[in-house]
């Protein structure tokens, strides 16, 4: 099996880089659906120039790689050993590659391993079947859509549903609500991969098998497809859209599964999956290990997703240049759509954390907080970011305020919105939370015109503190310093129709 570990190192570098064909049509059919001069469709927009910039640079979809599962058919008497090691080989050479961002952190130290290797990463599934061949299948999961997966134990009471009964109607609402609690925080549009019954863990595993159904597959099972259509359906008229800035499509994707469960049980479990959806398979020669065919792939090339160059600009854009005045800042408004020159800083969870205990390294003072860890490769010296979209802000939370009020930020940046306490900061020290587009890394990365150093680099490259040089970046303001929240708006308002599908659907 000669060439076994070259063609998994390419399905990693294919999954991370070029999304399979069946998420292709559904991210197509929502920049048909989309008002392209809404904020949901600037940003898909955004997010269809940055799929055909990763497939030209072979460049990742997103910064956050994601956690590798592959799932493997092999013929009885194949050697699993060898294989998983030359997986394992395939995997730290894709991430020293700059393909994979290194995403495997010891949860007791908090030190990244460097390499995406160490205990639990990567997943590595292996089944026995008839075959002569070898199938090879990996899903790319990333953190923002993984904090968003929930477990429901019915019967239970689900705000604005009322209660959830071990029946078919129950499950709809467990995912209605599964949908609706994740906002835009999983960067949506997302797909949803569900497992009905099962025990806790049978069940996340379950839900998550489902991802690695194609999008536009019909359940076999009648009463489950027509599940899923209510649900694909339902979902969409819930109003939260791209990265829950509000519009029209907010699921690509629902696919359940079903498992026996314990007579005292009833576990709805629910894998919730970003518009990165990255997922594509190879089946290989037993022999040498070569690439027979791709799966999730059609025949022909992919088409460019992009139907126009960049950024949608209105010419109402508001240029912003760090450092920021307060006065600059508190005349924006939620619904601007700024376009960032200058100087940024990186920060997010261990930056967090450290400023909690200590100064900065960097001045703070008037700066754009950037939360985003990147990939960066060093080249001749010289660092470059390959891939650097936002981050979920809402893990700093718990920080973000004493980090506005001690250090004076005047603008943090990142995806999917945060709280009222960062809301009451915002207020009172003049600052605003600026929306960048969630998963559009290659996007990003092309508007860093230089990385100008790094501090606490000890900290791991996605955790660092990056100073950088931008230009022409954009993002819309969804939280103001005047005590507006986009985030809070499209939430209130969802859970307006959310209420309205309480009634039941399902005997
Ligand atoms: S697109 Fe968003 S949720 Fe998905 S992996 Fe990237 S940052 Fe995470």
């Amino acid at each position: 099996m000669d060439s076994f570990k070259q063609s998994i190192y390419q399905l990693i570098v294919q999954t991370s880089t070029n999304l399979p064909s069946d998420v292709r049509r559904a991210m197509d059919a929502a920049l048909e659906r989309e008002a392209p001069a809404n904020q949901s469709g600037q940003a898909l927009a955004v997010i269809a120039n940055n799929i055909d910039q990763a497939v030209e640079s072979e460049g990742a979809i997103c910064q956050d790689t994601g956690w590798p599962t592959f799932e493997i058919k092999t013929p009885v008497g194949a050697n699993q050993i060898a294989m998983k090691r030359q997986i394992l080989e395939a995997i730290a050479d894709a991430t020293a590659k700059g393909k994979l961002r290194p995403n495997s952190v010891d949860s007791l130290s908090g030190k990244n391993s460097g390499n995406n290797l160490g205990p639990g990463t990567p997943q590595v599934h292996f089944e026995q079947w008839e075959s002569d061949d070898i199938e090879v299948k990996l899903l790319l999961k990333g953190g923002g859509c993984e904090n968003m997966n929930i477990q429901y134990s019915v019967p239970c009471e689900l705000p604005h549903l009322g209660r959830a009964d071990r029946t078919l109607d129950g499950v709809r609402k467990c995912i209605l609500h599964a949908v609706w609690q994740a906002q835009g925080q999983g960067c949506s549009a997302g797909a949803v991969g569900i497992c009905i019954g099962g025990d806790r863990t049978a069940g996340y595993a379950h839900a998550k098998a489902q991802l690695f159904r194609s999008l536009d597959d019909v359940n076999p099972n009648p009463d489950l497809a027509k599940l899923e259509d209510y649900i694909m359906r339902a979902s969409n008229t819930l109003g939260i859209g791209t990265m829950g800035f509000g519009g029209d499509v907010t699921l690509i994707g629902c696919k359940v599964g079903v498992l026996n469960r314990l007579p005292a049980s009833f576990f709805v479990s629910v894998a919730y999956d970003c518009w990165a959806f990255r997922r594509l398979g190879v089946v290989l020669d037993v022999g040498t290990g070569a690439i027979k065919r791709w799966l999730y792939r059609d025949e022909k090339p992919a088409a460019k997703m992009a139907r126009s160059e960049g950024f949608p600009l209105t010419g109402r854009e508001v240029a912003l240049e760090a450092p920021l005045s307060e006065e600059k800042v508190r005349a924006l408004k939620v619904g601007d759509v700024v376009l960032l020159q200058g100087e940024m800083v990186t920060g997010r969870d261990a930056v967090h954390h450290y400023l909690m205990h200590h100064d900065s390294p960097t001045s703070l003072r008037g700066a754009v907080l950037y939360h985003c860890g990147p990939v960066v490769l060093k080249q001749d010296g010289r660092y470059r970011m390959t891939a650097a979209g936002p981050t979920t802000s809402i893990r700093e939370e718990p920080y973000e305020h004493e980090v506005i009020k001690r250090f004076g930020v005047r603008a943090v940046m990142g995806k999917g919105g945060m709280g009222a306490k960062t809301l009451a900061a915002l207020k009172e020290y003049g600052a605003v939370y600026l929306n960048a587009i969630g998963g559009a890394a290659q996007y990003y990365a092309r508007c860093i015109t230089d990385v100008l150093g790094v501090e606490l680099l000890d900290l791991g490259t996605p955790e660092a503190m990056w100073r950088i040089r931008v230009k022409d970046f954009p993002a819309i303001v969804t939280m103001d310093a005047h005590g507006n929240s986009l985030h809070a708006d499209v939430e209130k308002a969802s859970a307006v129709i959310l209420a309205k599908l309480a009634e039941p659907v399902f005997e």
